[in-house]
């Protein structure tokens, strides 16, 4: 029975064959083919399969090189066989090894690269190479010193020590940039490390070691002396402010009546006394603070006013509540409604209206009488005199169609000789000049002269004619 060459050159694979004409240069390796044949084949091929060949011949050299020899019944292949120059199976792992087949066996026993079980019997293969290494540093069986602690350990009790021993040195987690012994660790970072974090002892928040300090000189609830060394005893930093402000007797404070012109300043303890004592001189300091300020007042109302003034020249004047007013009128002699007063322009002639409910003179009981009269005005010194323009008087019509509306107007030019217009004096004249039958008490009836028993009368300086600075 010849088992074809086949079956186990998947597992074997030989080097070059050396042709004895030419050099020992592995090149080709013979390969079998189905009819047991060697046929030719790169050398890549004995590499491909070294592997395999490997695990192989660890477990059965001896048991495949016989069964080469029972395969090869035939002396003459088997001879030939055996004759092929091969590689060292472990070729590729460096061993340099060439040969016959007959000798690899042999070379085996002494190559540094074949794998035996472990001396220590820790069960594992290790190449002959890398026995002493195995030995020493990786074999569970071994006997190993821990370089830290220097206690004995097997490989596999190393293993487990290895990230426990106490006296490993390893930096603090907290970056504090320490290094210690494991064992000392937790007692550094509760006790020493600079990056732990402690509460302040006075605010109780939490700070980094080394930036506690640092906090401690602006923490608010630092106890401080009052820098009067008033008879408070210690208060926090943040309540200094406060204390000094509005407790401290020591503080030396102003007089309340300070705005008030008094210049008194004294401790706290003190000002009651002050107080007492100045009755009379604070209540002169405020009657004159009063007077003042009622000075300031009327300027500003007469400012505000100013800014209100008619500079028109035109005055609207709006009569409410008429019917009240004409009866007060018949039954108080000489009453007269006075208009606010307005301006013929900014710097012109300041002007009044009057009116007589219940007539005036002429148009006394029967009409309403209206007048204007000249003011006393700023600018009267630099204006032309006697004032000579035409003034109208108009009362309004409110009907609500305005087309239907019939309005009724008096105007007057005024005669230069007419004393009433000459420049008034401080004390203006009492009356002006007017119309005393204006509108007769019948006619106020007829129309929408009064609506809502109110009355509009416009007053009107012909503007065309002022004659102003
Ligand atoms: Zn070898
Ligand atoms: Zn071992
Ligand atoms: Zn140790
Ligand atoms: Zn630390
Ligand atoms: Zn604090
Ligand atoms: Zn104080
Ligand atoms: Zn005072």
């Amino acid at each position: 029975m010849v088992r074809s060459l086949t079956h186990w050159t998947k597992t074997l694979s030989f080097p070059a064959r050396i042709s004895p004409n030419k050099q020992r240069e592995p090149t080709l390796t013979p390969t079998p083919s189905n009819n047991s044949v060697a046929s030719l084949t790169t050398s890549n091929n004995l590499n491909n399969n070294n592997n395999e060949i490997n695990s192989m011949m660890n477990q059965s050299q001896t048991s495949l090189l016989s069964e080469v020899n029972q395969i090869y019944s035939d002396p003459e292949s088997e001879k030939a066989i055996m004759s092929s120059v091969v590689y060292c199976i472990h070729h590729k792992e460096g061993c340099k090894w060439s040969d016959e087949l007959r000798k690899l066996k042999g070379h085996l026993n002494t190559c540094k690269h074949d794998a035996l079980p472990c001396t220590s019997k820790c069960g594992a293969q290790i190449p002959r190479v890398l026995m002493e290494d195995h030995l020493k540093y990786t074999c569970p069986q071994r006997r190993a010193r821990c370089e830290f602690c220097n206690k004995e350990f097997s490989g596999h009790g190393l293993e487990n020590h290895i990230g426990v021993c106490g006296y490993e040195p390893i930096y603090c987690e907290n970056k504090c940039g320490v290094k210690i012994h494991r064992r000392h660790l937790s007692q550094h970072k509760s006790g020493e490390c600079s990056k732990r974090l402690i509460p302040c002892r006075y605010c109780a928040k939490e700070f980094v070691a080394d930036t506690l300090a640092a906090h401690n000189v602006k923490c608010g609830r630092v106890p401080v002396v009052c820098p009067n060394r008033c008879d408070i005893n210690l208060l926090a930093r943040e309540e200094l402010d406060t204390h000094l402000k509005e407790e401290c007797t020591i503080s030396v404070l102003a007089c309340t009546f300070k705005d008030a012109g008094c210049r008194f300043k004294g401790p706290r303890f003190s000002m009651e006394n002050h107080l007492e004592e100045n009755c009379r001189q604070h209540l002169n300091m405020m009657c004159n603070v009063v007077t003042k300020q009622q000075h300031q007042i009327a300027s500003l109302k007469n400012a505000l006013s100013r800014l209100s003034l008619n500079y028109s020249g035109t005055l609207i004047w709006k009569i409410s509540d008429f019917s009240a007013k004409l009866v007060e009128a018949k039954n108080k002699e000489g009453m007269e409604l006075v208009s606010p007063p307005f301006f013929t322009s900014q710097y012109g002639y300041k002007l009044q209206a009057s009116l007589f409910p219940n007539g005036n003179g002429a148009g006394e009981d029967t009409h309403i009488s209206v007048y204007i009269k000249i003011l006393p005005g700023e600018y009267d010194a630099l204006l032309r005199w006697p004032f000579a323009h035409s003034v109208s008087f108009t009362l309004f019509d409110q009907s609500s169609c305005p087309e239907k509306a019939c309005n009724i107007v008096e105007s007057f030019i005024p005669d230069p000789t007419w004393k009433n217009f000459q420049r008034p004096s401080k004390e203006p004249d009492s009356l002006g000049f007017g119309f005393p039958k204006f509108v007769s008490h019948e006619m106020l009836k007829k129309r929408h002269f009064l609506k809502d028993d109110t009355m509009f009368i416009r007053v009107k300086v012909d503007p065309s004619k002022i004659v102003a600075v």
